[in-house]
Order: structure tokens, then C-alpha cells, then sequence
């Protein structure tokens, strides 16, 4: 069992989920079993309930775990499906702890952060760690946090336990210049490496978040301070794309460095696959603009998935997408669709995507701009809550069912075309009407959506409680919706589409999760192709 351990220093939002990421992706294209895995100190159970302004996407495992956005990055990079094992929290080692010395498991003893909660945690790592032939584990935490301080007890044991050839550590720090001076100055770095051997963890490769390259003077200053050797101190240089960033990494013999610590042959990664599409993605021969209408416009990483999504699509036409972040409140008022209108002439927008989202913020001018797309035959990608505002759209502005609403937005709307399930409404905790995870559907013969992914039947992940009412089914399809996909039993509505529109599809799920760079995904393919 090998285990990487990966820490960040000083500030945090250095991204040490690329360093992490970027290492599995290296090690795997050398042929390793790998796998990557998140510890967090938040005292929540999962994601679920964190605020996408603060935290971003709530990414969603394939098992139905609401996670950290990194799992999605993780995925990403390494093209392998993360699950509710890959991410612990520190209420999931307390709770269990707690259920463990309620049991009676501890017969009497003082239960202690040393040994039980460390144990806790040094038992989840190798549970993990056991089927693969090196983990890779990222610390959300930044030096000098109390909060994190178990997890990194913990790390020190396990190398204790371990042996030192199967356990390392790579620090993650920024180097920061004086804007005046425009000097860089290492000081930071040098503390926090100082302040983990405190703690009794000796990196044994530093990775520097720096805007210039640093110079051999300067690792070896860093060296001197940090007992780091200054061949083991690695430049992670801002990139284009985050697409690049194993690739310098691979330049500067990360790969190597690891395997000679972790006493391996020394091989190279298969990149050239990898490479050619960074090549492509940086260079575009065209761009595309498409508008995102969501509810947190400030923050990109609230749709980081759905807009990486977008990206790979677009990689396979050669083409760069721009995002613009529709901001709602400018489109407040009277005349909404004329100032989308213009909006759209305005910016070359070629297309609208309406991710997922939760309560009524925003839904009615949503509801507008679907009727806009469908009366101008503009392509428009629809995912979970974008369903839901394109069939309520429909009803109002087709079926002539004005009233139509979600009992999400209005609980005592007369026509109720989106709703909680029957056997889902008595349900006290809300948690559990959710649906999550994977669920399947089957495609209607014929369809657009069928033809886009090759198959009769897909699975993809869910995370939403409303569904399209099934008392309203008849009258949809009657005015010339088609539903294009429904759960194997027929109830639940999965996919709609209009046959005589460019591209006007919707999705109770999130298949932007399951998009890759080398394999984008078919609905947002089939999108960047009709916007085109
Ligand atoms: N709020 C909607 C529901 O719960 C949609 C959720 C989403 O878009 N993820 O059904």
C-alpha cells in the first residue's frame, strides 16, 4: 500500500486538487492502479447543504453522495468514477467514533481525538487504500488550522506505520512577489514547510503555485530552509488550461520523483493522447458564446462542471466556448424577451444552457427565455430544474395551462404540472425525498436524445425531489412535446424534446458530470454542433 499525501500552505484556493488530480493522472498513464481520495474538516456530513456561493458545485458521486467539487475534478482528470468512500469529513469520523463508543466498543475507556479519531481515520485511508497500488490523498486544509490538525496526526502515523517508502508527502505553497518590487519572496513557503515538521511532517516534494519560474538560486534557498531537496522543488507556473498542468508537471520529472521515492522502476506516462487535446484546446480555431442562465452569475465554479462540460464539447469542433454568465436582475421588468433579444444580437449568444438549481429565484424570467428559445428556434440545453422551467414554459405558453408552476415555487398553484411525488410527501426529512445518484432511463425509439447517445437505455446521476407531473403526461405530448426519456417504469419524465426544433432538449439529471475531455458528452456535443 503507497500512499501521497498532498498539503497546501499559507493561503487556500491554491489548488491543490490540480497537484493531487494531476499526479493520478501521470501515475495512471504509467500503468498504475490508482485512486484519489479527499479528506475534509467541515463539520458536515456531505456537500449537500453547503451554499454553491461559498463552496461552488455540489458535485454528485455515482453511489448518490453529495460531494466537495474537487470529486468532480478527480473524475476529470483520471477518468474513474469517485464514490461516498472517496471523501471523509471530519463528522463522518466523529459520528462514527460517537456510534462506536455508544455501542460499548471502547469498554470503558477514555475516548480520546488520539487514538480513536486518528485510528478512525488511518482505518478509512487503508479500507481505500486496499485494492489500489497508490492512493492519492488531498488535505483541504491550510497550515495553522486548528480544525484540520487530526488528519495530519494522523498522516504522521501512518508513515510511522507505513514505512517511510510507502508514504510520502507534497506540499503545496504560493510564492508571493511584493507587486512593488515585483521581487518573489519565498518567506511564506519556507514557514509553512517549517511549521509541518513542527507537526512532524517532512515533504518530500514542494510544488510552487508561482506566476514566474523560479530560478536555481532560488530553490536552492528554499532547499537550505525547507530541507526539501532543490531538485524535489516543483514550478506549478499559471496555465491556459488546466488541462496542461500534468503535463508541465510531467517536464519537470514529477513522475520520476515519485517513483523513486516510492522505491518503483522509474517509467514514462502515456500522454499523447492527453497532449494533442490540450493542443487543441488551446488553440481553437473558433469561438462559440453561449449564455449560462443561472442564479449564482458572480461565481463560475457554482457550474464548474456544466461549464468544463462545454469546453470538452467544444475541443471536438475546434472550437473555444465563451461563457457569459447571464445575469438575471439586468433582465428584470417589463420587455424580458426583448432585452434577451438584444442581449443575444448583442454578444453572438448561439445557444442557452439552464443548469440545475433549488428554489423559486429567478424561475419566471427562466420560463421566459424557454419560450423565447422555442419561438426562435434557438439551441438550447435544459439540465434538472431547466427541465422542470421548460415543461412549466410549455404548459403556460403551448397548452394554453397559464397557471401551470412547481409546487417548489408556488405550493398552492392550481395547476401543479411539476410536483413532489405522492409516496414522497409525507416524508418529514426532507433529505430523504431526494433522488441521487445514478437512476436509469429508457429512450423512446426514434428520438433525438436516443440518436445523441447511440443507446435505448442510459444511466446518469441525479439530485433533485420534483418530477413532471404524471397527470399532465398526456397533454404535453397531445400539444407536441415529445418525452424522449422516462425511468423503466414509465412514471418519471427523464428527457424531453420539440421534433421540429434545432435542438431543444432537456434532462431530469446531470449528465454534465459525466463529461471528459477525451470524451465529451453527447447532449452537449450534439448542442455545440447545432449552436455551430
Ligand atoms: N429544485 C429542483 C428539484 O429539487 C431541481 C434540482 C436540481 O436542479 N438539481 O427537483
Amino acid at each position: 500500500m503507497k500512499l501521497i499525501f498532498v498539503t497546501g500552505g499559507v493561503i487556500s484556493g491554491l489548488g491543490k486538487w490540480i497537484t493531487a488530480a494531476s499526479i493520478g493522472k501521470l501515475l495512471k498513464a504509467c500503468g498504475y492502479k490508482i485512486d484519489i481520495m479527499k479528506m475534509d474538516p467541515y463539520l458536515q456530513i456531505d456537500a449537500g447543504t453547503m451554499s454553491p456561493f461559498e463552496h461552488g458545485e455540489t458535485f454528485v458521486t455515482t453511489d448518490g453522495f453529495e460531494a466537495d467539487l474537487d470529486l468532480g475534478h478527480y473524475e476529470r482528470f483520471i477518468d474513474q468514477y469517485m464514490t461516498s468512500k472517496s471523501s471523509v469529513t471530519s463528522w463522518q469520523i466523529y459520528l462514527s467514533v460517537i456510534q462506536k463508543e455508544r455501542r460499548g466498543d471502547f469498554l470503558g475507556r477514555t475516548v480520546q481525538v488520539i487514538p480513536h479519531i486518528t485510528n478512525e481515520i488511518k482505518d478509512r485511508i487503508k479500507a481505500f487504500a486496499a485494492n489500489n497500488e497508490v492512493t492519492i490523498i488531498e488535505i483541504w486544509w491550510t497550515i495553522w488550522d486548528i480544525e484540520g490538525l487530526h488528519f495530519i496526526e494522523a498522516v504522521r502515523q501512518l508513515r510511522q506505520e507505513l514505512g517511510r517508502e510507502n508514504v510520502m508527502m507534497v506540499h503545496v505553497a504560493p510564492m508571493i512577489s511584493v507587486s512593488t518590487s515585483g521581487e518573489m519572496k519565498s518567506k511564506a513557503i519556507q514557514h509553512s514547510v517549517i511549521k509541518l515538521r513542527e507537526l512532524g511532517i517532512h515533504p518530500s516534494i514542494l510544488v510552487c503555485r508561482t506566476r514566474e519560474s523560479i530560478d536555481d538560486d532560488l530553490k536552492k534557498k528554499l532547499s537550505m530552509f525547507t530541507d526539501i531537496d532543490s531538485d524535489h522543488i516543483i514550478e506549478a507556473l499559471d496555465q491556459k488550461s488546466i488541462y496542461n498542468v500534468p503535463i508541465a508537471l510531467q517536464q519537470q520529472n514529477l513522475h520520476l520523483l515519485i517513483q523513486e521515492r516510492l522505491l518503483w522502476e522509474k517509467s514514462e506516462p502515456d500522454m499523447e493522447n492527453r497532449g494533442k487535446l490540450v493542443y487543441k484546446m488551446m488553440n481553437p480555431k473558433q469561438t462559440i458564446h453561449i449564455a449560462l442562465a443561472g442564479k449564482y452569475t458572480h461565481l463560475t465554479d457554482s457550474y464548474m462542471s456544466v461549464i468544463e462540460a462545454l469546453q470538452h464539447a467544444g475541443v471536438s469542433f475546434d472550437c473555444a466556448v465563451k461563457i457569459h454568465l447571464l445575469d438575471m436582475e439586468s433582465f428584470e421588468g417589463k420587455n424580458r424577451e426583448e432585452k434577451l433579444s438584444a442581449y443575444i444580437k448583442e454578444h453572438e449568444i448561439k445557444g442557452i444552457v439552464v443548469p440545475g438549481g433549488f428554489g423559486s429565484r429567478g424561475t419566471e424570467w427562466k420560463i421566459n427565455i424557454a419560450n423565447y428559445c422555442r419561438v426562435n428556434n434557438i439551441p438550447y440545453l435544459w439540465l434538472c430544474l431547466g427541465l422542470q422551467i421548460a415543461v412549466i414554459s410549455f404548459a403556460r405558453n403551448v397548452c394554453g395551462i397559464t397557471q401551470a408552476n412547481s409546487t417548489e415555487f408556488d405550493e398552492q398553484t392550481i395547476d401543479p404540472i411539476i410536483d413532489i411525488m405522492e409516496d414522497q410527501k409525507n416524508i418529514a426529512n426532507k433529505w430523504w425525498t431526494m433522488r441521487l445518484g445514478l437512476y436509469e432511463a429508457v429512450l423512446k425509439k426514434g428520438s433525438k436524445v436516443q440518436k445523441m447517445y447511440g443507446q435505448d437505455t442510459i444511466q446518469e446521476r441525479h439530485r433533485h425531489r420534483y418530477e413532471v407531473n404524471p397527470a399532465y403526461h398526456e397533454v404535453l405530448q397531445k400539444n407536441g412535446m415529445v418525452i424522449s426519456g422516462m425511468s423503466p417504469d414509465g412514471k418519471l419524465v427523464e428527457y424531453i424534446e420539440l421534433p421540429n426544433h434545432i435542438y431543444y432538449t432537456a434532462t431530469q439529471s446531470h449528465p454534465e458530470f459525466n463529461s471528459r475531455l477525451d470524451k465529451p458528452h453527447p447532449l452537449f456535443v450534439w448542442l455545440i454542433k447545432a449552436c455551430l
